[in-house]
């Protein structure tokens, strides 16, 4: 049976191919955004944007209560790291503000399956090898804190409200949608896939390297890059399994790739060179950041399909290719 959803950012990176994810198997949405960073142009034209802040608690208490709802993605936050150790009240008041604010109308609502966006920058500096849901939290970022405090609101709101939610740690989210209507586009750019592929196109000067001395095969920080379709096809199996109780995945890859084999196939795919330079560390950036996502594979039977750096970016590239302006004025 066709379901009906609340996608908080919904116009953002990864909501927006989770809206078509869900779309794609016949479920409606409601996305509420406030396309701060989000695109209009990301929202299909017959889904309906609520264009309204998280700060402004009528306007959530009114797209909440305006169910019956079969889940609430919430995606809508700031997550940039580096902005967060420049401005860290900013980043808590924000993201554990407006999350509690979502959370608790959910709750008188009665919400009764949440699905919170988080990060695996509350590990902080987690050592070598991939990470499980094990790992001691030791968030490197006030941005990964202002997660951490979500995931134990909602463990609250679980216990006493019996709000079941589903915890979704990402690692890096990469690539695009394969079918080509939406992509990457943030504003400023911050994440490497795409200024790497500016770099190689001439429209950016050469990329920075941010740390050269980290203490990794080649120097440069190592990430877990998942495409972001593969991602949306997680969060549609988290949700079926809020059927069985509450849940925390790390959702990656499994694999790690440093910053300059990122650099080494944008160029393959690109067929170009990728300028660089060396640059000093970017506050916040752990050396190693790898998921071990056995839990959801095993308690889901998820896998990435779009698993080879090589293919995740061709899609950026294809993405970049047929829209170099990203989406444009909107
Ligand atoms: N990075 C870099 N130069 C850039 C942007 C990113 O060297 O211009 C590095 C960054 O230090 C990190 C990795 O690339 O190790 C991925 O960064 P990104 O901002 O894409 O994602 P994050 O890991 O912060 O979520």
């Amino acid at each position: 049976m066709a379901g009906r959803f609340l996608v908080t950012g919904g116009a953002g990176f990864v909501g927006s191919h989770l809206v078509a994810a869900l779309r794609a198997r016949g479920d409606s949405c409601v996305v509420f955004d406030d396309l701060s960073t989000g695109h209009r142009a990301a929202v299909p034209a017959d889904v309906r944007l609520i264009q309204a802040d998280l700060a402004d608690a009528a306007a959530v208490d009114a797209a909440v209560a305006d169910g019956p709802w079969d889940g609430v993605f919430h995606f809508a936050a700031l997550s940039l790291v580096g902005d967060s150790m420049r401005d860290p009240c900013r980043y808590l008041a924000a993201n554990v503000g407006n999350g509690l604010r979502l959370i608790d109308a959910c709750v008188r609502h009665g919400v009764r399956h949440f699905v919170l966006s988080s990060t695996a920058a509350l590990f902080g500096e987690a050592g070598a090898g991939p990470i499980d849901e094990t790992a001691p939290i030791a968030p490197g970022s006030p941005y990964g804190e202002s997660k951490w405090m979500l995931e134990r609101a909602l463990l609250w709101a679980g216990r006493i409200h019996g709000l079941r939610s589903a915890v979704l740690r990402y690692f890096n989210a990469a690539g695009a949608d394969p079918e080509g209507r939406l992509g990457e586009d943030h504003r400023p750019e911050t994440h490497l896939i795409p200024l790497a592929i500016d770099a190689a196109l001439g429209r950016r000067p050469p990329l920075s390297v941010f740390g050269t001395d980290y203490p990794t095969p080649d120097g440069t920080c190592i990430r877990d890059y998942v495409h972001v379709t593969d991602l949306a096809d997680a969060h549609l199996r988290a949700l079926a399994r809020l059927e069985q109780g509450s849940v925390t995945y790390n959702l990656g890859s499994a694999t790690g790739h440093s910053v300059l084999e990122v650099i080494g196939a944008v160029a393959r795919v690109s067929g170009r060179e990728v300028p660089w330079q060396a640059a000093s560390r970017r506050p916040g950036d752990p050396a190693m950041l790898v998921a071990a996502s056995g839990l959801i594979r095993r308690e889901t039977g998820w896998a990435p399909r779009l698993a080879r750096l090589d293919d995740i970016v061709a899609t950026a590239w294809q993405w970049r290719m047929a829209h170099p302006d990203g989406y444009g004025a909107a």
